[in-house]
């Protein structure tokens, strides 16, 4: 009987060790990227490394959380899919400056915070899908053009407020003003054959079935779209056109990751940041996800190949993209939430 108490003692003493232990060889993670995406890249750095990956996926609501549970958090990084969020985290002081080797060789300088308080993993061009069948490529050279007259009523858009086409306002307050980009939104808003919204996808869906023949949406959804055997005769309907090739470039935006203020498994934390601006994530970035991705010498899946290449920047490609004003898109933000709203867009 004694031996048998001696031996579930140890026994339990051992278990606890054990997972404690585990415990301490993890990192926790926010995401706003969505867990399908992110899964195969998670799964990959767990058996390489050995660290847990636990991850809490949210669609809303990650800054509020952030600043409410403050030193309490359990978060070690974030990673989203909109560079205004990465600044408003760092504006707001709930992200810490980290340094690497590795992620500086990894990724060029203009797409880091300044003070390496976020890093750029992955970039997204948002383009204009256009239907092949009723659109003359010669009424299309810029974002403007969604606003032409001519497009009365022959325009989808997902809602004004969505992160993505908030960027893409902010880049347009950087280039052209605020009253500009008023009299865009509200002329915009104009031409639209509905109310805004579903995501970039369900526009291209409707492209495809006649009840619109322009929208705005990000490059790798067609992609994602093409390889999918229920999406792919939506995507074979519609084109992608780089807006503003003669003027400033196309809009770009980055996916990103920090490190929190408050990070307890910080060491951990830069060795999946590291991982992710490496070789094979940023292989998975471009060839799972059609992505741009931001580490020299990674090739373009061929899908995005056929899109067309890029001229500068992201040296991949052929086709100009504005990043003069990535910096700039956090902290106008606030600024295209109030464009959008006295425009009335939604
Ligand atoms: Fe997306």
């Amino acid at each position: 009987m004694k031996t048998i108490v001696i031996f579930l003692v140890s026994l339990v003493a051992f278990l606890s060790f054990n997972v404690h232990s585990k415990e301490k060889n993890e990192v926790n993670l926010y995401s706003y990227r969505q867990e399908f995406l992110l899964r195969p890249f998670l799964k990959v750095f767990e058996e390489k490394t050995g660290i847990k990956v636990n991850v809490f996926f949210t669609k809303k609501g990650l800054i509020e959380r952030l600043k409410s549970e403050g030193k309490n958090t359990p978060a070690d990084a974030v990673l989203t899919v909109d560079i205004g969020n990465l600044s408003t985290i760092a504006n707001l002081g709930l992200f810490q400056t980290f340094d690497s080797k590795i992620i500086s060789k990894n990724i060029p300088k203009k797409f880091r915070h300044e003070n390496n308080l976020w890093v750029g993993l992955s970039a997204r061009a948002r383009i204009i899908y256009y239907s092949k069948d009723r659109i003359d490529l010669k009424d299309l050279k810029s974002y403007k053009d969604l606003t032409n007259k001519k497009f009365k009523g022959k325009i989808c858009s997902r809602s004004g407020l969505h992160n993505y086409n908030l960027a893409l306002l902010s880049s347009m307050i950087h280039h052209h003003g605020e009253e500009y980009s008023l009299k865009w939104a509200k002329t915009l808003k104009e031409n639209l054959a509905r109310k805004p919204q579903g995501n970039d996808r369900a526009q291209v869906k409707a492209i495809s079935e006649g009840l619109c023949d322009l929208a705005l949406g990000n490059t790798y959804y067609m992609g994602k779209m093409l390889e999918n055997p229920k999406q792919r005769g939506w995507a074979a309907s519609t084109g992608i056109f780089f807006p503003d090739q003669k003027g400033v470039g196309t809009h770009v935006n980055l996916s990103g990751a920090g490190i929190t203020k408050h990070a307890k498994n910080k060491e951990n934390a830069i060795k999946l940041i590291e991982f992710l601006s490496g070789d094979l994530a940023q292989h998975m970035y471009a060839h799972v996800n059609h992505e741009y991705p931001l580490k020299k010498g990674v090739n373009l899946s061929l899908i995005v190949q056929s899109f067309g290449k890029m001229q500068d920047g992201i040296d991949k490609g052929s086709f100009k993209q504005d990043l003069t004003s990535l910096p700039k898109l956090g902290s106008l933000r606030e600024k295209a939430i109030r464009i959008m709203q006295k425009a009335g867009f939604n």
